[in-house]
């Protein structure tokens, strides 16, 4: 507290006129000097040695005696959501803020507080008394912004995000819900009112159950990159982060979302587990190379010696991808360079063929073996001089390191 009256003894007071102040606004004054005291100590312990009017707070007209009050009701509009971790914020009249900054000059201050950080803090206190709960500044799972003017309390909850690798064990559903083409998620004859291109998608089937345990209002799915609609995600399965906005609840039974997802028949999960929000910008980086199954059909087929031969090749090959025709309305047209790391004949029946193969990430399998018009070079359709027709396509492993 020394430093605080010595910096009080410094001040001087005449700048303050008739203007009273409360304990808390006076002592905030010296808000950032001296450790371990409220503004209200510091305000008493100066006013005891400098003569400052007593009286109704010209500063916050009485808003630092309502702190006990606001924290009640902030700890009451959050008691809806479960959660850990919990900010206050708040909302200053800019009459108050004004005020407080015309005296910080008159006295020619040099270490104050503003007055919403002491609203902020002092209704947090109370708030993690109230409901046992932690602050957090950095990654709350809820956030309160106290509007004291109009005694509301606003609530923001922060998403849930759990982790988990997937599988899909059919072809034909997409792994995001696909908004319908033409109502663009209206609903429309199209469609069948659904407002979707496929009635469902990994997503949906794996924030249905979620969503049954956690409640909330809506949710988004981010993958480690995605397989085509018509491909199966198999092996150890995709990572992915589901996120579930405004949820209820928190800690959740995810044992029991699990079970039943994977009673699905469409979509499995290996498990479930609560992550930070920053841990979607790093799965969403997608670097991983993958590998997958392909089956083709070969018109006219190739015998087997010939087709490693050409394997071979194209493994020693970087290849050339122009954005494929099939994307091309959605994406930039670039060329892009990738290499495979593994690349094999499984096994050759008639004029079928299933292969497997190992490619760097971002790499457009279907195109490696059509060739798409000559967009893709060199391919394997090119290197036979055949035609190549992608019959089935599954990801067998995404390669994360994880
Ligand atoms: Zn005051
Ligand atoms: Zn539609």
């Amino acid at each position: 507290m020394d430093e605080v009256l010595a910096a009080a003894q410094a001040v001087d007071w005449s700048g303050l006129g008739a203007r009273s102040l409360c304990a808390a606004c006076l002592g905030r004054l010296f808000g950032k000097l001296g450790h371990g005291h409220t503004n209200a100590e510091r305000g008493r312990a100066v006013r005891a040695r400098a003569t400052v009017p007593e009286g109704p707070c010209w500063l916050c007209a009485g808003l630092l005696d309502e702190v006990d009050a606001l924290a009640a009701l902030a700890a009451r509009k959050l008691e809806p959501f479960e959660f850990d971790t919990f900010l206050i914020g708040s909302k200053v009249d800019p009459e108050v803020a004004a005020r407080e900054e015309s005296l910080w000059k008159d006295l020619a201050l040099t270490h104050p507080e503003p007055v919403k950080a002491e609203l902020n803090r002092e209704i947090g206190k109370r708030v993690a008394v109230i409901t046992g709960k932690e602050p957090d500044l950095g990654d709350p799972d809820v956030v309160g912004i106290v509007d004291p003017a109009f005694g509301h309390v606003a609530v923001q909850v922060n998403p849930l995000f759990l982790r988990g690798r997937y599988r899909k064990l059919v072809r034909g559903i997409p792994q995001t819900r696909w908004p319908c083409r033409r109502c663009r998620g209206k609903g429309c004859e199209r469609c069948g009112g659904t407002g979707k291109m496929y009635p469902t998608s990994v997503e949906e089937v794996i924030a249905a159950e979620v969503m049954r345990e956690a409640g909330g209002t809506g949710h988004a799915l981010h993958g480690m990159g995605r397989e085509d609609v018509d491909a199966r995600m198999l092996g150890r399965g995709r990572p992915f982060i589901l996120e579930v906005k405004e949820p209820r609840r928190r800690h959740v039974d995810r044992a029991a979302a699990v079970a039943r997802i994977n009673a699905s028949g469409t979509v499995e999960v290996d498990g479930l587990e609560p992550v930070r929000g920053r841990a979607v910008a790093a799965l969403k980086e997608d670097r991983a190379t993958k590998s997958y199954r392909i089956l083709v059909r070969l018109a006219p087929p190739v015998d087997e010696a010939n087709l490693k031969r050409e394997l071979v090749f194209l493994l020693a090959q970087s290849i050339a991808q122009r954005t494929p025709s099939r994307v091309a309305h959605r994406r930039a047209d670039t060329t892009r360079h990738r290499r495979l790391h593994a690349l094999e004949l499984v096994r050759v029946d008639g004029d079928l063929a299933e292969f497997r193969v190992t490619a760097e990430a971002g790499t457009y399998i279907k195109e490696l073996v059509h060739g798409d018009d000559g967009r893709t070079r060199p391919s394997l359709a090119e290197r036979l001089g055949v035609g190549c027709e992608v019959l089935e396509l599954d990801v067998l492993d995404v390669h994360d390191g994880g």
